[in-house]
């Protein structure tokens, strides 16, 4: 990736752009983010996006993307900060990830599991009903208090990943994604056991254990008989996830033992009771980058968008570029 040109945010607020009812300032042409240009390619900016419910791209302008996506990603009570936090976030996410891999033809597309969720003003409507105004306005305001705003490591923008909340410290994106980046580490998150889905518990009978593992993989050949002997943990990263679950005669890691049992994260603890396998599990999404919980509790703690997220991406700083050098 070309070395950007950073500006170190002074972005001058201009032109306004309607946005869920509400009017959204963005700025003027060289503090726009890199993405709508160096991305879509086309003259008039903005982002292809991929609307999966309607099948089809829909072209919009970075920062009305970005309400959208804040919209569907966290809260619209969070506090103030969080929501820049997660508006910066979200923008810097869709900048640096390139492509949507399942569509593309797109920058992104609206899928959580494939890039991020994003919500229409029609969607919106329905999903806040007679709030819809203060919501909008709050998720507005932080998009128009850091557009053009970027996460940047080393002059490029930043794999912003994020998740709902933690287990007391964040994991590294290593242990759960294989890859590394030097700002995708475990940090401190202590404010995350107060969430509201912290601590959960998944229950299988054994015979449903056994035909949801057998089913995915055949080749770990269990029986209500062996289960319990030949499921368990049997390594751990430094951070406390599971990095290797036995079941049988296959091995897990704890993001794909994670999805085949519909677990929130991957830290878990199985345990067998009678007839029955227990999930004991902690926090909630993968884990790496910022904890939404957190950037919360945090910015209700007085701590500034800023701070949160070169608390959770370390060695990060937070400017808007200016061009971007190709
Ligand atoms: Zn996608």
């Amino acid at each position: 990736m070309a070395r950007l040109k950073i500006i170190l945010t002074s972005a001058v607020l201009a032109s306004a752009i309607l946005i869920g009812g509400v009017f959204l300032s963005v700025p003027k042409g060289k503090t726009e983010p890199v993405g709508a240009a160096r991305r879509t390619e086309s003259p008039e900016g903005g982002l292809v996006v991929f609307d999966v419910s309607a099948g089809r791209c829909v072209r919009m302008e970075t920062e009305e993307y970005v309400f959208g996506c804040v919209a569907a990603e966290m809260p619209a009570l969070f506090a103030l900060e969080a929501l820049k936090a997660q508006a910066v976030a979200c923008r810097t996410y869709a900048v640096a990830k390139g492509r949507c891999p399942s569509h593309p033809e797109a920058d992104v597309c609206t899928d959580s599991q494939c890039c991020q969720c994003y919500a229409s003003a029609e969607e919106l409507r329905r999903k806040w009903g007679g709030g819809f105004e203060e919501y909008s306005a709050r998720i507005a305001e932080a998009v128009r208090a850091t557009a053009g705003e970027l996460v940047l490591y080393d002059g490029n923008p930043a794999l912003t990943l994020y998740h709902s909340n933690s287990v007391g410290f964040t994991a590294d994106c290593v242990t759960v994604f294989g890859s590394s980046e030097p700002y995708l580490i475990s940090v401190d998150s202590p404010s995350d056991a107060g969430a509201e889905h912290y601590a959960t518990q998944k229950s299988f009978s054994l015979s449903s254990f056994v035909d949801t593992v057998n089913a995915a993989y055949p080749a770990a050949g269990l029986t209500t008989r062996s289960v319990k002997r030949e499921a368990f943990v049997a390594e751990r990263s430094a951070d406390g996830r599971v990095k290797k679950l036995v079941l049988g005669g296959v091995n897990l890691d704890g993001a794909h033992a994670r999805s085949l049992f519909g677990l929130r994260s991957a830290d878990f603890v199985l345990t067998f009771s009678g007839e029955v396998a227990v999930f004991d599990v902690k926090g909630s999404g993968h884990g790496v980058g910022m904890s939404q919980v957190g950037a919360n509790v945090l910015a209700k703690q007085g701590w500034s968008y800023r701070e949160i997220l070169t608390h959770y991406y370390p060695g990060t700083c937070i400017g808007t570029t200016a061009e971007t050098g190709v």
